[in-house]
C-alpha cells in the first residue's frame, strides 16, 4: 500500500500583500511534498486564503472595493505567487468558495445538535483588531498583546462552542501522542496554557456588526467567528464528510503553522474536531518567525520583504535554498540580504557551481563527454571509495527530511559536496591523463565523480527543482522525470556506460550586493541637484499649469506589452475609458495596480508606444530605485480634476 502525505499551510489572511513569511511555510510544505514523492508517497499539498472578517471589510473599504472585489484581488496575489516560486500545491482552498461554507454549515449543525454550542449573553473586553474578546489574563498591562491598545468593554449575546469541555481529553491526547505537536517547546507551552482552565469559545458575530462571513444555521442574524470558519478549510478541501480524498488523506494529516496561530490550531482545532465527530490531525508542526535586518537590507527590498523582488534579484533557487538552509525549522532566524549573498556565493557559486563546472569540463577533455565503462574491479580499487558515504549522506538526508529538518538534510548534502570536491583534490585526473597506464585509474575517478553529482541533483531536487533539472540536463539523464526516485539514488549503481554529457555550466554566477547610496549622501546633494533631484526649473505662471489636464483615474486592467520589458498596457476609467501604456513594468506588476487609482496627465498629445496608442501619462514620483506612482489619498470619482 502507498503511503499517504496530506500537508497544509495556513489558510493567509488576506488582509495584506504576501511577505516573506507567508513563502516560507508554502515553501516549506513544498520542499516536504516534493521529497514524500521521491519516496513514492502519494502527497496531497493544499494552501489557500482566508477572506471573511471585521479586517478584510475595513481593509476593502479603504481601498474603495466591495469585499468580494477586495477578497478576489488580494487572493489572487497568492495563487500568482506561489508558481513564481516554483511552489506546487495541488490545491488552492478560498473560505468564499460555496462547497466550504456548506462544510461550516454542516459541522456548524452537528455540535449545536450535539449540545455543545449555547446561546449567552456576555460582557467583555474586546479587540476589534484581533476580532475576539479577551480575559483579563491575556492582556499584558492591560492592552492587547498584539495590538498594544486597551480593548473596548462590549456586552452582546453570542454563540459559545463548549471548549471547556473537552480540556481534560486533549491535555491527555497530547500526553499521550508526544508527536501530536512538533518540535517540543511548543508542545510545552501548549501543555503549559492548558494548566489554566480553559474557557468556552465565543464562535459568532452579530451581523449588526459585521455582514461579511458565514452565517449561522439555526440562527441568521449570526455569522460565524473566522477562526471557526477558517480552520474547517482543512477538512472541506477534502471534501469532507465522503469524499475520495477526504478517506485517503485525512489520515494522515499534517499541518504546518507559524508560531503565532499556535493557540487556534493546537487547542480549538482539536476541539472542534472531537465535537465534530471527526478524526484528529496526525501532527502540528510549528515554526518560528524570521526577524528582518532591516539596516541589512538594500532599499529596493525594503522592510517588508518582498519574496518576488528577492527572487528576481538573487534568482529562484537561491532564494529557495537560503530561506530552508538558514532556519533551524521551529527556532527564529534572521534574514540578511547580505547571509543571502554568502551563501549564495560560498555554497552554491564555490562549493556546488565549481565542483558541477570541474567535473564536467574534465569530463569532456578527457573522455570527450562520454562515461566510460568502468568494470566492478577497477571502480572497486579506484573510485575513491565513495559508496559508503553517498549511502549514509542520501540516509541522513532522509532521516532529516522527514523530521522537518530542513538545515540539517541540507548540511549533509553539503558535507558530501565537500567530500567530492575534496576528492577532485586528491587524485588529481589532470596527472592522471598524462599517462597511457594511468587511464583505467582516470574513467573510474572521472565515472565516480559523475555518479557523486548525479546523487547531489537528485537530493537537492526538493529544495532547488531548477538547479536539479539543470544539472540532470547536463548529466545526460532525463530532466523531465517529473520527480526522483530516493532507493534509487541510495542504491548507488553505476553511471550508465555510454552516456552523453553536457557541456559544464555555471550553475550559480557569483554576485555583488547591489551598492546603494547611504540615505544622508543623497539628501545632502543639496542645491546643485544629483541625477535623483534636478536642479528646479524656471518659474511659470498660473496660467501655464492650467493648461496641464490633471485627472485622477482608476485602473481597470493592466497587462504586459508582449516584447517590450519595461512597458505596461493599461485601462483606465477617467470618466472615459482610455488606454495608456506606462514605462513601469519593472517596477509594478499588472495586478497590483487592477483597482488602483491614478494621476493622469489627460490632455497630452496620444503617440504610439510599441504598435499602441498611449492617450496620456501617469504622473509618478522618481523613487530611490524607480518610479513611485502618485495617486489620491482617498478614492475620488474617476474624472475628478486636479486643482
Ligand atoms: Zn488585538
Amino acid at each position: 500500500m502507498t503511503m499517504a502525505f496530506y500537508i497544509t499551510t495556513p489558510i493567509y489572511y488576506v488582509n495584506a500583500r504576501p511577505h516573506l513569511g507567508h513563502a516560507y511555510t508554502t515553501l516549506v510544505a513544498d520542499a516536504a511534498s516534493r521529497f514524500r514523492r521521491m519516496r513514492g508517497e502519494e502527497v496531497f499539498f493544499l494552501t489557500g486564503t482566508d477572506e471573511h472578517g471585521d479586517k478584510i471589510v475595513r481593509a476593502a473599504e479603504k481601498e474603495g472595493l466591495t469585499p468580494r472585489e477586495y477578497v478576489d484581488r488580494v487572493s489572487r496575489l497568492f495563487r500568482d505567487l506561489w508558481p513564481e516560486l516554483a511552489i506546487a500545491p495541488d490545491r488552492f482552498i478560498r473560505t468564499t468558495e460555496p462547497n466550504h461554507q456548506a462544510v461550516v454549515a454542516r459541522v456548524l449543525n452537528r455540535i449545536h445538535q450535539a449540545g455543545d454550542i449555547y446561546f449567552s449573553e456576555y460582557e467583555g473586553l474586546y479587540c476589534f483588531g484581533c476580532e475576539r474578546f479577551y480575559t483579563e489574563r491575556e492582556l499584558v498591562e492591560g492592552k492587547c498583546p498584539d495590538h498594544q491598545v486597551a480593548p473596548e468593554r462590549i456586552r452582546e449575546a453570542n454563540y459559545f462552542f463548549r471548549m471547556s469541555r473537552y480540556q481534560s481529553w486533549l491535555v491527555d491526547h497530547i500526553q499521550r501522542h508526544p508527536d501530536f505537536i512538533r518540535p517540543e517547546r511548543y508542545r510545552n507551552e501548549v501543555l503549559a496554557f492548558l494548566r489554566e482552565p480553559l474557557e468556552d469559545l465565543c464562535i459568532s458575530r452579530p451581523r449588526s456588526r459585521l455582514d461579511w462571513g458565514i452565517p449561522l444555521p439555526f440562527d441568521e442574524r449570526y455569522v460565524t467567528y473566522v477562526w471557526f470558519d477558517a480552520l474547517l478549510n482543512y477538512v472541506s478541501a477534502l471534501g469532507w464528510p465522503d469524499g475520495k480524498l477526504f478517506a485517503a488523506f485525512w489520515p494522515a494529516a499534517r499541518h504546518l503553522i507559524a508560531k503565532d496561530i499556535l493557540k487556534p490550531h493546537a487547542i480549538y482545532w482539536p476541539c472542534m474536531l472531537q465535537a465534530a465527530g471527526i478524526p484528529l490531525y496526525r501532527h502540528l508542526h510549528v515554526h518560528g518567525y524570521w526577524k528582518v535586518e532591516e539596516g541589512k537590507m538594500s532599499k529596493s527590498l525594503g522592510n517588508v520583504v518582498e519574496p518576488l523582488a528577492l527572487k528576481d534579484r538573487y534568482g529562484l533557487d537561491a532564494f529557495r535554498y537560503f530561506l530552508l538552509r538558514e532556519m533551524a525549522f521551529g527556532l527564529d532566524a534572521s534574514f540578511s540580504e547580505e547571509a543571502l549573498v554568502q551563501r549564495l556565493n560560498a555554497d552554491l557559486a564555490n562549493d556546488l557551481g565549481n565542483l558541477f563546472s570541474r567535473v564536467l569540463t574534465m569530463a569532456w577533455k578527457y573522455l570527450d563527454g562520454i562515461v566510460p565503462a568502468v568494470d566492478p574491479e577497477t571502480a572497486r580499487q579506484y573510485g575513491l571509495g565513495l559508496g559508503p558515504e553517498a549511502v549514509r549522506t542520501a540516509s541522513e538526508f532522509e532521516r532529516a527530511m522527514e523530521a522537518f529538518e530542513f538545515h540539517r538534510a541540507l548540511a549533509a548534502v553539503w558535507e558530501f559536496i565537500g567530500r567530492l570536491n575534496k576528492a577532485v583534490d586528491l587524485s588529481a585526473p589532470w596527472e592522471l591523463a598524462k599517462k597511457k597506464s594511468t587511464r583505467p585509474q582516470l574513467e573510474a575517478v572521472l565515472a565516480s565523480l559523475l555518479k557523486g553529482l548525479r546523487l547531489v541533483a537528485g537530493l537537492l531536487y526538493p529544495v532547488m527543482p531548477q538547479t536539479a533539472a539543470r544539472m540532470q540536463a547536463q548529466l545526460g539523464l532525463d530532466p523531465n522525470a517529473p520527480f526522483y526516485d530516493l532507493e534509487e539514488l541510495k542504491s548507488w549503481k553505476p553511471f550508465p556506460a555510454g552516456t552523453r554529457l553536457g557541456k559544464a555550466i555555471a550553475l550559480f554566477p557569483r554576485v555583488e550586493r547591489g551598492e546603494e547610496p547611504e540615505p544622508e549622501k543623497t539628501s545632502a546633494s543639496g542645491p546643485a541637484g544629483s541625477p535623483e533631484r534636478p536642479p528646479l526649473k524656471p518659474e511659470i505662471g498660473i496660467e501655464d499649469f492650467l493648461k496641464l489636464d490633471l485627472r485622477a483615474a482608476t485602473v481597470l486592467h493592466a497587462e504586459l506589452l508582449p516584447k517590450a520589458k519595461k512597458l505596461l498596457r493599461l485601462e483606465i476609467d477617467l470618466g472615459e475609458r482610455r488606454t495608456i501604456v506606462a514605462g513601469i513594468a519593472e517596477h509594478y506588476r499588472p495586478e497590483e495596480l487592477i483597482g488602483r487609482q491614478v494621476i493622469v496627465l489627460a490632455n497630452l498629445k496620444p503617440a504610439k508606444l510599441m504598435g499602441v496608442v498611449s492617450q496620456g501619462m501617469l504622473l509618478a514620483a522618481g523613487g530611490e530605485t524607480g518610479p513611485v506612482l502618485v495617486g489620491p489619498e482617498k478614492p475620488v470619482p474617476p474624472g475628478s480634476p486636479l486643482k
